[in-house]
């Protein structure tokens, strides 16, 4: 397989080319279909496999650039993480006609500010850390009813630093229908309540 062969827009082919990437990796090859099928999915993937643009290429293009409200939600445990999510994204979205409003919200940073950005402008994709996320949703200034897509990356360290709790307050938020694609290094044994509340039938997927 070669990215040409899958139905992305044409800006996405374009990002995607501008990176030198060609071919999918394994991962990619396994999930960006079944993603774009609109299936939940739980991904047993390392970093360094290429998960980051197994989810955002299919949410990138499944994403209506006109309707500018919070469509899809992001996790990831560190600062670090979503910084380099936040950058793929960026560089993803760099040549759509349409500008899309990417967030990346990570404690440390100024919070009254963006509650007041909030105020004026939703993001259409949001990525950052539980703690940060859960914060904005508690004070209403994140708009979470609107979301049909949620990522939790590295879903294990979330539970070992603690965060799962803030990653299910933020689920709790959003509708029923959902798209759920959880990312894992491991399955840990504490992980499946979680899992089962927000997802039924995942595809499960280990490479
Ligand atoms: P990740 O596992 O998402 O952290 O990705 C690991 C590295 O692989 C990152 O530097 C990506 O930019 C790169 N990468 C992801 N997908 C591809 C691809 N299809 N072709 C070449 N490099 C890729």
């Amino acid at each position: 397989t070669k990215f040409t062969d899958y139905q992305l827009k044409p800006y996405l082919k374009k990002a995607l080319a501008a990176l030198n990437f060609y071919k999918p990796t394994p991962i990619q090859a396994r999930l960006i279909p079944v993603i774009q099928s609109g299936k939940s999915v739980v991904g047993q993937s390392q970093t360094g496999s290429g998960k980051t643009h197994a989810f955002l290429v299919p949410i990138f293009n499944q994403l209506n650039e006109l309707d500018q409200s919070v469509q899809a939600v992001i996790t990831t445990p560190s600062r670090e993480l979503a910084d380099q999510i936040y950058a793929a994204a960026r560089q993803l979205a760099k040549f759509s006609p349409k500008p899309i409003v990417i967030h990346n919200y990570v404690g440390g940073t100024d919070k009254q500010r963006q509650i007041q950005h909030l105020q004026h402008r939703q993001p259409q994709i949001v990525i950052g850390t539980p703690g940060r996320i859960a914060d904005l949703v508690r004070n209403q200034a994140l708009k979470t009813y609107t979301v049909t897509k949620f990522v939790v990356d590295e879903a294990d360290m979330t539970l070992d630093l603690g965060f799962l709790k803030d990653v299910d307050f933020i689920a709790a938020t959003f509708p029923e229908e959902l798209q759920m694609l959880v990312f894992s290094a491991t399955i840990p044994q504490k992980l499946e309540p979680f899992l089962r509340k927000y997802m039924n039938a995942p595809v499960i997927e280990t490479i």
